[in-house]
């Protein structure tokens, strides 16, 4: 095997022990079949089940092509995406759930789409295997995520996507904590694609993300890539201070024409309610950008290696 393969998938690992030896089965005979150079880069982001033995075993089944990056703990899908990238050595990176709904047998198209001339590659669902509510809220969240960020991620959720080497390069050197990999890598390409490819039922287990990480992602999302929702609220701030500013003109004026007025207050209580919600929300948003701020600030390191299985020959 050649120092630097033309590809690197790279697959982050958390408590899939059930569906592991699945994955391996499909996905080495179909790296196999597309006869390059490869590697494959396992991250086990502190797995509590038997997910880390089972990659060790792997491992030493194929160890030619096969590394295990083991995390002491668990710091997300992304960080170990991250960690995975800063091990990889090919030329075009692709990365993959292992929980084989993204089928590996599209990797190939991926990296023709790549050996065509495009940097960055997406991908769409073609039939998306997952509950209603979570097709259109992930919709809903897109679209207005697209107007927000200009980062244009027809199928956000699909992690099955392919990177040339300049985009992980640029991905190397961001020190960002909370992010969100495919949309980092789009902001960095200069000619982005996306493809239709299959996708399928989880093969064993659940979803790894609830409802409320869901949620918080979509925060990241946008407030990660965009500073427009702060510059919206203050837009916002400024038209209801000069709609308070005239509404007080008139009611002092109203005052000395037709004298003191005690009607309409629950309307007042609706008003000032209503303005003390926006107001909340407003200070909310300033702490999730402050929140961000404050973990990047701490520059406390995003993820702890306790080992990397890997031939020795090779690094
Ligand atoms: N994953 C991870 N760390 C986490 C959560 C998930 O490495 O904290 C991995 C998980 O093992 C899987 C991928 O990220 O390979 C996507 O997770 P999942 O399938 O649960 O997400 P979904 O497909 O429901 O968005
Ligand atoms: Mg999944």
């Amino acid at each position: 095997m050649s120092h630097n393969p033309k590809l690197s998938v790279v697959i982050p690992v958390y408590n899939e022990a059930d569906g592991l030896q699945a994955l391996f089965d499909r996905l080495y005979p179909a790296l196999d079949a597309l006869n390059l150079s490869y590697e494959l880069i396992f991250i086990n982001d502190g797995s509590k089940d038997r997910s880390a033995a089972l990659l060790s075993q792997q491992y030493r089944m194929r160890p030619e092509v096969t590394r295990v990056v083991l995390f002491n703990s668990n710091y997300g899908q992304h960080m170990a995406i991250v960690a995975g990238f800063e091990q990889s050595l090919g030329e075009i990176i692709v990365t993959l759930d292992a929980d084989l709904q993204n089928p590996p047998e599209e990797i190939g198209r991926l990296v023709a789409a790549i050996d065509a001339g495009h940097d960055y590659v997406g991908t769409i669902r073609r039939e998306r295997q997952d509950h209603w509510f979570r097709r259109h809220a992930s919709r809903a969240m897109n679209a207005l995520r697209e107007r927000i960020t200009h980062i244009r991620m027809t199928d956000q959720g699909c992690m099955l996507r392919a990177y040339r080497r300049e985009i992980i390069d640029t991905i190397n050197q961001c020190r960002e904590i909370n992010t969100f990999i495919p949309a980092l890598a789009y902001t960095f390409a200069h000619h982005p694609t996306e493809i239709e490819v299959n996708h399928e039922e989880r093969f064993t287990g659940t979803s790894k993300y609830s409802f409320y990480q869901l949620i918080r992602l979509n925060f990241d999302l946008v407030t990660g890539f965009s500073l427009v929702p702060l510059q919206a609220f203050s837009l916002l701030g400024m038209i209801l201070a000069l709609a308070s500013a005239a509404l007080f003109i008139l009611l002092v004026v109203r005052r000395f024409i037709l004298g003191s007025e005690v009607e309409g207050v629950f309307t007042l209580f609706a008003i000032t309610f209503f303005l003390m919600g926006m107001l909340l929300f407003g200070i909310g948003l300033l702490g999730e950008y402050i929140g961000r701020i404050y973990q990047q600030v701490r520059q406390r390191p995003r993820y702890v290696i306790q080992a990397i299985l890997q031939d020795q020959e090779r690094v």
